[in-house]
């Protein structure tokens, strides 16, 4: 048995969906559960329906057309689908009669992405004659706390999954039961409301879903091959990743690669089932494989991305605090203002630390900071993270310090990750193209020549 996740690009039409029900049905003999997003951009335009009915306009014709238009496409009937519409425009009409949208009400409408696509691809399988059926998350038992638009799975999740789907999971070849069509991103709190689970969520759903069933492996399909060294539209020449452990993905998705929502891969942490990222543009080609730990030494290097606009603090104690004190005032400070902290150094009197440049409104937290440190705050840069084996980190940042040194580089603060998967360098943003590329070339080589052994052969002293 198989969870296959596809996202938002993947049945963003009418083309997509039938290329998607077509990679489905090739896989019909391994008993998928299919978990899916909402159309395209159906859930930024979801969001954006509700800032436009704040303001007493209702903006809904750019969804049902894609919806309808979709379903006729397929030839398939659109009662399901016309109810929900309906639904929705109620919905919005209420929000511009009240101009309120509470978080709550906001987590009601932006789940009707996801109960769109999952009711047109159930009955387009099902024209195809394979059986499926189209199950709300609720349905299969996702509940969640009532933190709406960032909600957590509450614990009896698991048993409720089993429980739901069992059955189908315990069923054979041939026994005619309905192919799960489930929702990703959405739950129900325990008081019945709807809420989802952040941006991204529709991994997390099937990974839980995965990990619960304790499925052969959760498939996650895109429109690349799997994982990649960095990001193409960089560096030209990144290469996949053929595997990678859960740790290295979280610390990937962290820091800017859009592989994996970061949390979903806390489930299979769990119950170390594998999840495979794999290309609907190349069937055949095994993507990448993400696991509990490598079996073989791999290339000491995984993976490098890049976080643009970031703003780094530099605090230092004007007090001189011992560190244990200074250190908790800072992080009390940041936690008082929501400001959350991506890279730290810190030395006895001085902290180092990168904050989010697009989220963070500093002037408070700055206000209290200078009550006990001077302040440097320092916009524009980026963080380089080089997701790796640290227990080589000598052997990689000899190769880093040696290509940035020679391109005339400096890198202004570096971090070496509690995580033990990751390295991160804050320089410049508009350096930070060029960091990934001559460090790029540096690990992985350039048109297949030079960089680290990819089998990973350790270096002289054994990486220790
Ligand atoms: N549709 C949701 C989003 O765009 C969830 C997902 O795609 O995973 O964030
Ligand atoms: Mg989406």
């Amino acid at each position: 048995m198989i969870v296959m996740k596809f996202g938002g690009s993947s049945v963003a039409n009418a083309e997509r969906i039938r290329h998607v029900a077509d990679i489905i049905r090739g896989f019909a003999d391994r008993r998928p559960v299919v978990v899916l997003s909402a159309m395209g951009d159906t859930t930024d335009d979801l969001l954006d329906a509700a800032d436009a009915a704040l303001t007493g306009v209702i903006t809904l014709d750019a969804i049902e057309k894609l919806h309808k238009t979709t379903a006729k496409e397929l030839g398939i009937a659109t009662t399901d689908v016309d109810a929900l519409l309906g639904e929705l425009r109620t919905l919005l009409t209420g929000i511009s009669m009240l101009r309120e949208v509470t978080p709550r009400s906001r987590d009601y409408l932006v789940a009707f992405g996801e109960r769109l696509s999952v009711r047109i691809m159930s009955a387009y399988l099902n024209s195809l004659n394979v059986r499926a059926e189209f199950r709300d998350a609720w349905d299969v038992g996702f509940i969640s706390d009532s933190n709406y638009t960032s909600a957590d799975l509450l614990p009896e999740t698991w048993e409720n999954i089993r429980k739901a789907l069992g059955p189908y999971a315990a069923g054979k070849k041939g026994d005619g039961m309905a192919m799960p069509i489930v929702t990703g991103f959405i739950a129900k709190d325990e008081k019945g409301f709807i809420t989802t689970l952040g941006r991204g969520g529709s991994d997390l759903t099937a990974t839980i879903i995965g990990s619960a069933l304790r499925v052969e492996e959760v498939q996650t399909w895109k429109d690349v091959d799997g994982i990649l060294t960095t990001d193409p539209r960089i560096v030209k020449e990144a290469r996949t990743v053929p595997v990678a452990t859960y740790d290295e993905v979280a610390e990937l998705a962290y820091f800017g690669a859009q592989v994996l929502h970061p949390r979903s891969m806390q489930p299979c942490l769990q119950t170390g089932t594998p999840v495979r990222v794999k290309n609907s543009y190349n069937i055949d080609a095994p993507g990448s494989i993400i696991v509990t730990s490598h079996e073989k030494a791999p290339s000491p290097v995984r993976a490098i991305t890049t976080k643009k606009n970031v703003t780094l603090i530099d605090i230092v104690s004007t007090r001189m605090l011992g560190q244990y004190g200074f250190l908790a005032k800072v992080f009390e400070s940041f936690a008082t203002h929501s400001i959350s902290v991506d890279v730290v150094a810190t030395s006895e009197v001085s902290v180092s630390l990168t904050v989010d440049g697009k989220k963070a409104n500093l002037a408070g937290l700055r206000h209290d900071l200078e009550k006990y440190a001077s302040i440097d705050i320092k916009k524009d840069k980026a963080i380089v993270t080089v997701i790796c084996d640290v227990r080589r980190s000598s052997y990689i940042l000899a190769a880093t310090f040696d290509v940035l040194a020679r391109d005339n580089i400096n890198v202004q603060m570096i971090s070496q990750g509690a995580s033990k998967v990751n390295i991160s360098m804050i320089c410049e943003s508009d350096e930070a193209e060029r960091v990934v590329r001559l460090l790029h070339e540096s690990y992985f080589g350039k048109d297949g020549k030079g960089g680290f052994p990819i089998d990973g052969g350790l270096p002289p002293n054994g990486g220790r």
